[in-house]
């Protein structure tokens, strides 16, 4: 148990007490089968009225369950002939689930049950019941009890409150021990409504504490990375020079300056921890490039790591045609490479030979190594984790640490990005290279799919692209794919003059490049493709995009895809072609795609819709997440979050260290990178 525990980076009991219930169920009352309502868990008791197998499309056992308000259906899928025999006609039942429509009308799938003694209501729960994460090898129940036990310490032991006593104030003076004991074990009469939308004041209270060590953390990552040996690199400004002499463009403003920053930090001996924002279609790819060219010719190897192989891919082949001619060595790393390919790459890396490395994820894997890593940049850093970066820097055989430049398009709104890359500096590449003309957004509805078609026949008659795009269904990759198939083949029959392409996360690797790499030449006028183009895809040509469906996506996600446009110095278009039923919510969302075209004023909209989980990818990346804060609800607690943590840090360095070891106890990990 210890082991499983310590997953969850739970070692003793204060590590019990301060992992606080995710959520809570109400088992303390027992409602009327008559008066279920859809979709929300319940406790209800009766009779079984009958009990029997129903071969449908699926093979179930449904026991009918009859109370004096109503009748409702358990269904079980999977069940043992034991398990069957119990549940006789007659027999008494307590269950606690979910009621759902099934084919008998509301339904119970799969719910807990038991058997109680009398058909009294006092043997139900005392209190509300705490939900837990778990890691697997830890039940509910197991948790349950452990907590149990915790809390049986915490009169003698009480946690001390480090907290100054004008925040104390400002929370109401809450005790800390008492607060803790209620959210652990809410009373039954403990305000249901509030707690489940985490706004009751003792859970306001350590979400405060929650935030603040988030941040000491931070700060701590960011004291102990500026100890750390960096290599200092010589910055030779003749050789930026030599690099950009071939564009046919000068730099902006804004990547001159975003650019003298990473020049600064990177002549340091402290490793430099910067993240550059920029909009899409800022350049940040020719940023990180005039970086990768100091350290390269400084004899020290880049890393370039990209979220997608499409977006590998083309950053690859802009670095061939941009560093080869000055003599600088670039190697491709992605997992599809065939196998004499990826074994040259890797002989490569590891033997210095390669001074530019651009790749996926392949490059974090095992066998990877570096004979001296001087430089890792990360493009859209969101799609990361804190581990995953850490990981890469692990790979170098020499002892120094590489330096780390971090770009992303996803404008965080300032108050969330101070909080979660506080541990990091941060450049902001706010303005877009000259001429470009603003892209039109339109929403449209799908009755007027024929006029479209008619739209996209004359556009690419006069020799403009177009990208056709196909939203996620359900989060299913093979669904998706299966989709944009159909798309492109009704397209194909309704525009038969024009050449179209596909591109989808389930085509091979070379049927993907080979379309891809076609439309970037101009050889085909359409191109269907599911999301994976969202990120960092540059064919300045294409002037057209039709987002299907865009309701499914997030506005962060929409303002990617349509950066995709609007790259070339002609007028753009971006359709919004939505389905049948829009909500009054997607209007709106969808009406702040055609009212803006400004990141961060999206960001902050999709913040407010859709909570921060979504905007920083913390969900796919398994960084560590909060069990009581929500950046978003919280965002006005920040500004004294960060004062009190600056506070704390000068003033008392042990109570940092006590509320970091409370609340993440072992789980330091995350605050070592
Ligand atoms: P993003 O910031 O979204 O990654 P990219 O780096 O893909 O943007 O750049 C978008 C486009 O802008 C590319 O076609 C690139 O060549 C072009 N570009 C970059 N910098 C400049 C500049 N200073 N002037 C004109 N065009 C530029
Ligand atoms: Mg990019």
């Amino acid at each position: 148990m210890a082991a499983t525990l310590a997953k969850l980076g739970l070692h003793n009991i204060q590590d019990l007490l301060f992992q606080l219930p995710r959520q809570y169920l109400d088992k303390t009352r027992l409602t009327p089968i008559g008066k279920l309502r859809l979709n929300t868990h319940a406790v209800v008791q009766g009779n079984i009225y009958k009990t029997e197998i129903k071969f449908g499309r699926r093979r179930s056992l449904a026991v009918t369950l009859e109370d004096t308000s109503g009748r409702i259906v358990l269904r079980f899928f999977h069940f043992s002939n034991a398990q069957k025999n119990r549940l006789q006609e007659g027999v008494l039942l307590r269950c606690y689930g979910e009621a759902r429509l099934g084919s008998s009308g509301l339904e119970f799938y799969h719910p807990e049950y038991e058997f109680p003694d009398e058909d009294q209501a006092d043997s139900l729960e005392q209190t509300l019941t705490p939900i837990y994460s778990l890691t697997e090898g830890l039940s509910q129940l197991r948790m349950q009890k452990l907590s149990e036990q915790a809390l049986s310490f915490i009169d003698r032991y009480p946690p001390e409150d480090f907290l100054p006593d004008d925040i104390k104030k400002k929370f109401g003076n809450v005790n800390l021990t008492e607060a803790i004991k209620f959210l652990h074990r809410p009373p039954v009469d403990a305000p249901v409504q509030q707690l489940l939308a985490g706004q009751h004041p003792f859970q306001r209270r350590l979400a405060f504490e929650e935030l603040l060590v988030h941040f000491l953390a931070r700060q701590k990552m960011r004291e102990r990375s500026r100890k750390e040996a960096a290599e200092p690199m010589n910055i030779d400004p003749a050789i930026s020079a030599r690099f950009l002499e071939p564009f046919p463009f000068s730099l902006t403003g804004a990547q001159a300056r975003v650019c003298a920053e990473i020049f600064k930090d990177l002549q340091k001996t402290a490793p430099m921890l910067r993240m550059i924002q920029g909009d899409v279609g800022a350049g940040k790819t020719l940023v990180a490039a005039l970086a990768a060219l100091h350290v390269a010719n400084n004899n020290k190897q880049v890393a370039l790591v990209a979220p997608t192989e499409i977006l590998a891919e083309q950053h690859f082949k802009n670095f061939i045609s941009w560093f080869e001619p000055l003599g600088i060595s670039v190697y491709l790393l992605v997992s599809k490479l065939k196998a004499a390919r990826k074994r040259e790459s890797l002989a490569a890396m590891a033997d210095g030979t390669a001074n530019i490395v651009v790749g996926t994820h392949a490059l974090f894997q095992e066998q990877v190594t570096f004979n001296s890593l001087g430089l890792v940049i990360i493009d859209e850093q969101h799609r990361f984790g804190v581990e995953q970066r850490k990981s890469l820097r692990e790979k170098s055989q020499d002892e120094k640490v590489p330096h780390q430049l971090i770009m992303t398009a996803t404008p965080i709104p300032r108050t969330l990005a101070m909080t979660t890359y506080s541990e990091m500096d941060y450049s902001l590449l706010d303005e877009l290279p000259p001429g470009r003309t603003p892209i039109e957004t339109l929403v449209i509805s799908q009755q007027r799919r024929q006029e479209l078609i008619e739209r996209i026949r004359a556009n690419c008659a006069e020799g403009k692209q177009a990208y056709w795009v196909c939203t996620l269904i359900e989060n299913s990759e093979s669904l998706s794919a299966a989709n944009a198939e159909e798309i492109c083949e009704q397209l194909k029959e309704a525009l038969p003059e024009l050449k179209i392409g596909l591109v989808h996360g389930r085509q091979k690797a070379d049927e993907k490049d080979q379309h891809m790499q076609a439309f970037k030449n101009g050889e085909l006028h359409l191109l269907v493709a599911t999301t994976v183009i969202e990120v960092g895809v540059d064919v300045p040509n294409a002037s057209l995009m039709i987002i299907e469906n865009p309701e499914r996506l997030g506005l962060a996600q929409l303002h990617q895809l349509r950066g995709r446009v609007g790259r070339g110095s002609q007028a753009s278009f971006c359709v919004l072609l939505y389905g049948d039923k829009l909500s009054e919510q997607a209007k709106q969302r969808l009406a702040v795609m055609r009212q803006t075209s400004d990141g961060f004023v999206i960001a902050e909209k999709d913040l407010q819709l859709r909570g921060p989980g979504e905007l920083l990818g913390t969900r796919q990346t398994g960084d560590m997440q909060y069990l009581l804060a929500d950046l978003e609800r919280d965002a006005p607690l920040l500004p004294e979050v960060h004062r009190c943590g600056k506070k704390l840090l000068q003033t008392q360095p042990d109570a940092v260290t006590a509320l970091l070891d409370r609340w993440l106890g072992k789980n330091q990990e995350y605050a070592r990178v």
